[in-house]
């Protein structure tokens, strides 16, 4: 169970955070007419996420954050257990960037229904990080589509790291005919270039460090047998490195911890 000290003290500048269905309903009807944007997270907070909401706030009246670490799109419990939740600094963060709504609800609120209504696609959801994290993006989907109808977003903001994620949110709104707008945003990167991510306050300093390796040699100009080669060298573990969607796509590990990046392929 979470515990979030800051909620329910009422100090809030204009922020109003919710840890419930009802809630989040009354507070969206306080905003009723307003044109809405939204950023689903799993929380711990960086700066990719917040350029999501920066966007959010420019194109919007009202940003709405939820963060939720979903069970159901995990499919190793340890990477649940370990994800990290700071949700004290993540609230302080939101406030500072101006978003209206946080709404950070109970799993089991969410899945009233014990996860037996599911929502999968069948082909892009079968390869590349489908392949690796089996039932992931059936789990990712579902929540996506709970909270679209629980927040009921004119537009929803979607990072371009989670590449696959991307292409099958905007598939899911497609073809369920969902009057909502994706707007992709481009990766936020640290200086050495690693993509920022949660995952990776996971890294020992050591690995953090040869993190940096990995969208460097992604982003260069050797073969993908080549690349692969040198991360192996490396001491990484590589599930893949492809040419798909225009974009040449990576999945490796280090020790425990698993990174995913992408980068547009350049014209020929
Ligand atoms: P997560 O909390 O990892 O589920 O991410 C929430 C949203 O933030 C997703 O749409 C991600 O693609 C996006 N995101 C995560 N990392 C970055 C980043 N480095 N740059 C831009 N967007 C990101």
């Amino acid at each position: 169970m979470l515990t979030f000290n800051r909620l329910n003290q009422g100090n809030f500048h204009n922020m109003n955070t919710v840890s419930n269905i009802g809630e989040l309903r009354a507070a969206l009807t306080k905003r009723q007419g307003k044109s809405i944007g939204f950023i689903p997270t799993m929380g711990h907070l960086h700066a990719g996420h917040l350029s999501l909401c920066e966007r959010s706030t420019n194109e919007n009246e009202v940003t709405v954050v939820s963060i939720f670490v979903n069970p159901t799109q995990f499919n190793q419990t340890s990477d649940f257990e370990f994800y990290p939740r700071t949700l004290d600094d993540d609230i302080h963060l939101l406030e500072k960037h101006n978003v209206d709504v946080l709404f950070i609800p109970e799993t089991s609120s969410l899945y009233p229904d014990d996860y037996q209504i599911q929502l999968s696609e069948t082909i892009i959801s079968k390869e590349l990080e489908g392949e690796f994290r089996p039932g992931h993006f059936n789990g990712m989907l579902t929540i996506v589509l709970k909270l679209f109808n629980l927040v009921k977003p004119h537009r929803a903001y979607f990072g371009e790291k989670d590449y696959q994620q991307l292409l099958l949110v905007k598939k899911m709104v497609d073809a369920l005919f969902l009057p909502i707008d994706i707007r992709a945003c481009t990766t936020k990167r640290a200086l050495d270039g690693l993509a920022l991510s949660s995952r990776n306050s996971r890294l020992k300093p050591d690995e953090r460090i040869k993190a940096a390796l990995f969208p460097e040699l992604l982003q260069s100009e050797l073969s993908l047998a080549d690349i692969k080669a040198q991360l192996l060298a490396h001491g990484f573990n590589v599930d893949y490195i492809v040419e798909q969607w225009g974009r040449r796509l990576g999945a490796v590990s280090l020790g425990h911890v698993r990174l995913i990046d992408n980068f547009p392929l350049l014209p020929t």
